[in-house]
């Protein structure tokens, strides 16, 4: 499988730490009235920011940024006891207006094309499924995408990520499996909650302890954090 991308290079970039190993994967949305005013910031000298890949809700994925440079998409982040993750990740902005713009459903097209690009990134790198995340996850206090309606059962389905297949018990201490799982735990709960939620319990985000989330928490706690 080979993808066709479309080349749209951002000056927006740094080379990684020597020695670096990839092994996260990032996902957001790029939370702007339209694609277009989306990839023209990450493109912006001005802006700063950037990210590896763009894909847009036609499918079309336009690569700004080498695998082997870092791009700046994650900012001040955190996962599973490492912080700036841009250094070993990579950042994938999947057009959409985002909750400050309308948030919409992902189209099928949009998902299978996310599909297809981050099977082809985890073919080259050697990253574990606990680390394909969100950018709510890894920066809970201040982000949301790529949000609740981001198909991230469906990329588990096709081995991208972790899923649960069953929840488990409805008991234990929420801060200690949500640490477990790799969320930061300096942020007050219901924050923490609420990025869990995001990602793996989307019918309900409201950062509350229930039952339900209990037992997803169990559930995605219980999974073996180093399977590829
Ligand atoms: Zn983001």
């Amino acid at each position: 499988m080979s993808l066709r991308l479309v080349e749209a290079p951002s000056p927006n970039t740094e080379p990684r730490p020597d020695g670096t190993v990839i092994d996260t994967l990032i996902l957001h949305y790029t939370g702007m009235h339209s694609g277009a005013a989306a990839i023209a910031r990450l493109r912006d000298p001005a802006a700063i920011v950037s990210a590896h890949y763009v894909v847009e809700e036609d499918g079309t994925i336009l690569r700004l940024v080498p695998e082997a440079l870092k791009a700046r998409h994650a900012g001040v982040s955190h996962w599973r006891g490492r912080s700036a993750l841009n250094a070993n990740s990579i950042g994938i902005e999947v057009v959409n207006p985002g909750h400050e713009w309308g948030y919409r459903h992902f189209p099928a097209m949009q998902m299978a094309a996310v599909a297809d690009l981050c099977l082809e990134i985890l073919a080259r790198h050697p990253i574990p499924a606990c680390n394909v995340v969100g950018h709510s996850d890894v920066s809970p206090d201040r982000k949301q995408d790529p949000g609740e309606f981001f198909d991230w059962e469906g990329l588990a389905a096709n081995g991208i990520g972790l899923w649960p297949t069953e929840d488990g018990p409805a008991e234990g201490e929420s801060r200690e499996l949500l640490a477990r799982i790799g969320y930061r735990t300096d942020l007050p709960l219901a924050v923490l909650l609420t990025a869990f939620q995001r990602h793996w319990r989307p019918e309900r985000v409201d950062g509350v302890a229930d039952a339900e989330t209990l037992a997803r928490l169990q559930a995605v706690a219980r999974l073996d954090p180093t399977r590829p």
